[in-house]
């Protein structure tokens, strides 16, 4: 067996000025792909269930997945959280905590288009509701570019201020532009967390690295054929 985690950034519609428009995924697109995984008989899982798999337990339900988004926008609590709860569904969202409340900010450097990014009470709310919240960092720089104490403050500050929003451990990671080294996964291991997703492309298996844990990129340009064929191969 191996286990689907879809990698998501944006549920809206594609900005006009946007570089990369295919991080946008449309709520129509999203509803379809919501359902089709839903009607495949899919459920979503706790994260924390993905670790015991890698180690070798069996998951608790006959088709795991799970649904992550990056970045932390304000548009995956205004459009993706009523589709995925109406599903029965959750997923992670991982926060670049410097950006939790900005209004109109670009967060990517190669990106440059402005977004709106979740405020407490959404990310309280989302965790009440049976989401998971992981950080992205702080300030969504490429950590393997920067002196160990500023990546030890983006590890460890980050982790700290979710932690006091949600009032709960944050003990997921998922690294900013999949920028990682071994001194990055070795800082992210010593900040505390259990493990860190990368953007690269793959399903889970029995004994993978749990600060390597791939995941398959769903963007706005895929219909649902390939979506389908992504998810299985
Ligand atoms: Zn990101």
């Amino acid at each position: 067996m191996k286990i689907p985690v879809l990698y998501y950034h944006k549920i809206d519609y594609p900005k006009k000025d946007a570089v990369y428009k295919g991080l946008y995924v449309t709520p129509e697109q999203f509803k379809r792909q919501v359902s089709l995984l839903k009607f495949l008989g899919y459920d979503t899982v706790n994260p924390k269930e993905i670790l015991s798999f890698i180690k070798g337990h069996k998951p608790p339900v006959k088709k795991p997945l799970l649904i992550t988004f990056d970045d932390g926008y304000e548009n995956n609590y205004l459009n993706a959280y009523p589709i995925l709860k109406s599903a029965g569904f959750s997923s992670i969202i991982f926060v670049s905590s410097g950006f939790i409340g900005k209004k109109s900010v670009v967060s990517d450097e190669r990106e440059r288009v402005k977004e709106n990014f979740l405020n407490k009470n959404e990310i309280k709310e989302m965790f009440k509701n049976g989401f998971f919240i992981g950080s992205h960092g702080i300030n969504h720089y490429y950590l393997d570019r920067l002196e160990e104490g500023v990546l030890i403050g983006e590890l460890i500050a980050s982790k700290a201020y979710l932690e006091h929003i949600i009032n709960a451990p944050v003990d997921f990671f998922s690294y900013p532009f999949g920028a990682y080294n071994p001194i990055v996964m070795r800082a992210v291991k010593n900040a505390g967390y259990t493990a860190a997703f990368t953007t690269a492309s793959g399903r889970i298996e029995v004994g993978d690295n749990s600060f390597e844990l791939k995941r398959i990129p769903v963007n706005g340009y895929n219909n649902i054929l390939n979506f389908l064929l992504k998810i299985f191969f």
